[in-house]
């Protein structure tokens, strides 16, 4: 059986008319630069999210870094963080020589641990920055107060979570500033790069506008040190025809969780979702003792895996001069050495999840 992680081949397969249609039309019309399908996208987004604003740009790294630029974050200023996701969130911090303050996560859902934020809070300060891991929400009620409290920002990276909700409100919906990627294999992807910011703050909207095209407020002339950061013409193209179907993705990613939970939740540790808040589903993640074994076997049998994450930013090679040590995160150090994602798209056939169970409970 020939099992694959995203299946991106059979996406396009599914939405070839409306995808090529949309770009054989931006193809004849050459817009390819902010073209009017990106406006159109930005307002299927607003409408989708019930976001204000949503503006796009060139990936989910560049929204973090114009979420961070939009609220002036300086030198030295400290944002309290995750080290259990993706480098972006704490690569685009220390980019504008921010410091990144890795604080540890909850053992069940991942997600930064609120408990712990208070401690981390100095002078420097600034923002929070909770990481919707695998698709689900951080606890934003806890997270939210807390900066309400010490008068701190809070920025969604949202990158794996577009379409998640906590209190039925959108993940985008949430925070000062929430971002998301269109990366391929992320829940809604383009076919290239992408991503997009959300706020309901008109004046952050107004600025990151201005600094996705390189600081200007009108033409040659730049009011801010920006960037280069639009997202193509053409990849607004890809995400209006896939934008269309997401909602029922988004089901049957539900439907592909609970039919793995049903089968392998009596063996080990799988996904917890928290009552007040639905999954993405991004990635379908397992905890398990044994994984390079584990790993092992599932390869010969033709299943792909892949390991989010291996090692915790503070681990890094490139935040050495943080001076952290091992055993300074320990409940994101054990999760970095015990998960495990396993295939998780739309597009998965129930003989597959069958075989993809079948493998683990016999191989666990
Ligand atoms: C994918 C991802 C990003 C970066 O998105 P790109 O579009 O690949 O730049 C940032 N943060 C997290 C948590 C991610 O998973």
């Amino acid at each position: 059986m020939k099992i694959d992680f995203a299946n991106l081949q059979i996406q396009y397969q599914t939405y070839k008319e409306k995808i090529d249609t949309n770009i054989q039309s931006i193809l004849n019309k050459s817009n390819y630069i902010l073209g009017e399908e990106v406006n159109i996208l930005e307002q299927e987004l607003q409408n989708f999210t019930k976001v204000k604003n949503a503006i796009t740009c060139s990936s989910g790294t560049d929204a973090i870094l114009l979420a961070l630029m939009a609220i002036d974050v300086k030198p030295g200023d400290e944002i309290i963080t995750t080290p259990f996701t993706w480098i972006s969130t704490g690569e685009m911090i220390a980019l504008l020589k921010a410091v990144p303050v890795f604080i540890d996560i909850e053992p069940d859902t991942y997600n930064l641990d609120s408990n712990l934020i208070e401690k981390a809070i100095t002078k420097k300060t600034k923002a929070i920055m909770p990481v919707s891991l695998y698709g689900q929400p951080s606890d934003i009620d806890a997270i939210q107060a807390i900066a309400d409290k010490y008068d701190l920002k809070v920025i969604i990276d949202g990158a794996q979570s577009f379409g998640s909700t906590y209190n039925k409100k959108t993940d985008s919906n949430l925070g000062d500033i929430s971002i998301t990627s269109f990366f391929p294999a992320k829940p809604l992807g383009c076919y290239g790069d992408g991503g997009a910011v959300f706020t309901n703050n008109d004046e952050y909207a107004k600025k990151i506008k201005s600094l996705r095209v390189h600081g200007q407020n009108k033409r040659h002339h730049h009011q801010y040190i920006g960037i280069g950061g639009r997202l193509d013409t053409i990849q607004a193209g890809v995400l209006l025809a896939k934008l269309e179907n997401f909602k029922d993705e988004l089901k049957v990613r539900n439907k592909v969780a609970e039919k793995y939970t049903n089968k392998l939740s009596k063996i080990l540790q799988t996904p917890v979702i928290k009552p007040n808040r639905t999954s993405a589903w991004a990635s379908y993640t397992l905890r398990v003792k044994n994984r390079d074994s584990l790993l092992l076997s599932l390869k010969e049998s033709g299943i792909p895996t892949s390991i989010y994450y291996p090692t915790p930013l503070h681990l890094q090679e490139c935040f050495q001069y943080l001076n952290y040590k091992k055993n300074d995160l320990p409940i994101s150090e054990k999760a970095s050495n015990e998960v495990i994602s396993i295939p998780m798209n739309p597009f998965l056939s129930d003989e597959q999840i069958e075989f993809i169970t079948y493998n683990i409970g016999e191989n666990i």
